[in-house]
């Protein structure tokens, strides 16, 4: 099927791919008396049934509601109207509309920051197999039903199962809405009315402005602070815990260091303190390893913390972990009970998406957060020349870091090709759209956490924005 001709007054013309012969045609035939005669160019503007007519509507109709598509027509028929676009150019105004408009107001972007979970391009980047199993759990799934009995089942069995397999030191898992309410959860169900004790050097602000201890306080728990922002000791809690002690609460103070004349108390030293009073002892790990990483020693993993005596660790499933936004819960047995069974439970229960891309996380292999963070630094640097010899620019060694909290001031040693710093935003708004770090007056194109396979898309929108600048 050809480009729909349009009658319009007079004049003849081709929508769509026709933009060329348009204008050829419309001299061809009308000649320069016609122009003349068209006192008012908008009597030749298509009209909404014509433009409804055109095959880059019905293609569109299977991704965009009719709403959207009206919008469209309607803002190619205004441009038209204002005199902004000629009449003969609405029908292919509204195909190229049409064709990049997308369901999604959210754009994918490349992210050339170095920073692996970069916490405002939403984390972690989901692995093949997640994104699959998100799209298998799309539609109706057995999420909670035994197919065998036809009857009821458990939610998440499946994710329960992989973490389990994957951490062998829990008893139990329970996934949540993410690592905030993990803790919420744990505090509510273990202390709410009663006191939460906690060492005052780890009483974070995690970003935007989210307060761990307003958090904890908002689920009618008491802090009970111990020791200083610098020093605690394991005298400090064992004066303070009590017959109101709901439960003692260790967290991974994970975007800062305190350096210098510090003393922590480890889960190694706090452990039999709290089986000794009954009470549980709860670590909040953030960053959601499962077990530890030899690159990021310092940060904590729930094996770890589970051997060494913690009864429960809450995580984020999309920092570390490299999975979908939810909250791990993983530990003894009647705890995670406990917090299952609590009401709050419903109300910060994961989604079957998010069940379905953790479990194939936790269950598959390496993930792109892993592939990043382990990025071989010659490759980095192989990927970086080929990217600037394409564009003109130099490249210059680069740190990545870990983000999202995670393993603060750890350098990621890689490459980066630099740029003027007007570039950044060329890139920000190109086609794809790149993030870069803007630093010390220059644009930074950092590799790391792009996908190799997107180095050519990469390339052509760091050499768009290159010429852009000219
Ligand atoms: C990130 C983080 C949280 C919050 O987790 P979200 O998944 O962002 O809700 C809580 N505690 C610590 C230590 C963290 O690093």
């Amino acid at each position: 099927m050809g480009p729909p001709v349009f009658k319009t007054g007079e004049i003849e013309y081709l929508g769509l791919a026709g933009s060329i012969p348009v204008r050829l045609r419309q001299a061809h035939s009308t000649g320069v008396r016609t122009t003349m005669r068209q006192a008012d160019p908008r009597s030749r503007i298509p009209r909404t049934d014509q433009l409804l007519a055109l095959p880059a509507v019905a293609e569109a109709r299977a991704r965009l509601s009719e709403r959207t598509i009206r919008a469209v027509l309607a803002e190619a028929q205004a441009s038209a109207r204002s005199g902004a676009l000629p009449p003969e150019a609405v029908a292919d105004a509204v195909g190229a509309a049409l064709a990049t408009r997308s369901a999604m107001g959210l754009r994918p972007v490349l992210n050339a920051t170095g920073v692996v979970v970069h916490t405002n391009l939403g984390r972690a980047p989901l692995s093949t197999a997640a994104v699959q199993a998100l799209l298998a759990a799309a539609g109706y799934v057995d999420v909670e039903l035994d197919l065998h009995s036809g009857t009821r089942s458990k939610r998440g069995l499946g994710a329960r199962a992989a973490l389990l397999a994957a951490c062998p030191a829990a008893d139990e898992a329970l996934v949540v809405n993410n690592g905030a309410a993990a803790l919420v959860l744990a505090t509510t169900a273990l202390a709410a009315g009663r006191e939460v004790v906690v060492s005052r050097g780890e009483l974070i602000e995690i970003g935007a402005g989210f307060r761990l201890p307003d958090l904890i306080e908002s689920t009618g728990a008491r802090l009970r602070e111990v020791g200083t922002t610098n020093r605690t000791h394991l005298r400090d809690y064992a004066d303070a815990i009590g017959p109101d002690t709901g439960c003692v609460l260790k967290v991974h103070p994970s975007n800062f260091r305190v350096e210098g004349f510090t003393a922590g108390v480890s889960i190694t030293e706090l452990a039999p303190l709290a089986a000794e009073r009954g009470v549980p002892l709860v670590v909040d790990l953030g960053s959601g390893l499962l077990e530890p990483d030899p690159l990021l020693p310092d940060e904590p993993d729930a094996a770890s913390a589970l051997t060494a005596g913690a009864d429960l660790t809450t995580a984020s499933g999309d920092k570390l972990l490299g999975g979908p936004q939810a909250g791990v819960l993983l530990g003894r047995g009647g705890i995670v009970t406990r917090l299952a069974r609590h009401p709050l439970a419903r109300a910060v229960r994961a989604d079957k998406l998010a069940l379905a891309a953790l479990e194939a996380t936790v269950a598959g292999g390496t993930t792109p957060v892993i592939a990043a963070l382990h990025a071989e630094p010659t490759r980095l640097r192989e990927r970086a020349e080929r990217l600037a010899a394409a564009v003109g620019a130099a490249v210059i060694p680069h740190d990545g870091r870990v983000g999202g909290g995670g393993a603060p001031g750890v350098p990621l040693p890689g490459w980066a090709i630099r740029l003027p710093e007007a570039a950044a935003q060329l890139l920000r708004e190109g086609t794809p759209a790149v993030l870069p770090r803007v630093h010390d007056g220059a644009c930074l194109v950092d590799l790391r956490c792009v996908p190799e396979a997107d180095d050519e898309n990469l390339t052509a929108a760091v050499q768009a924005a290159v010429n852009g600048l000219a």
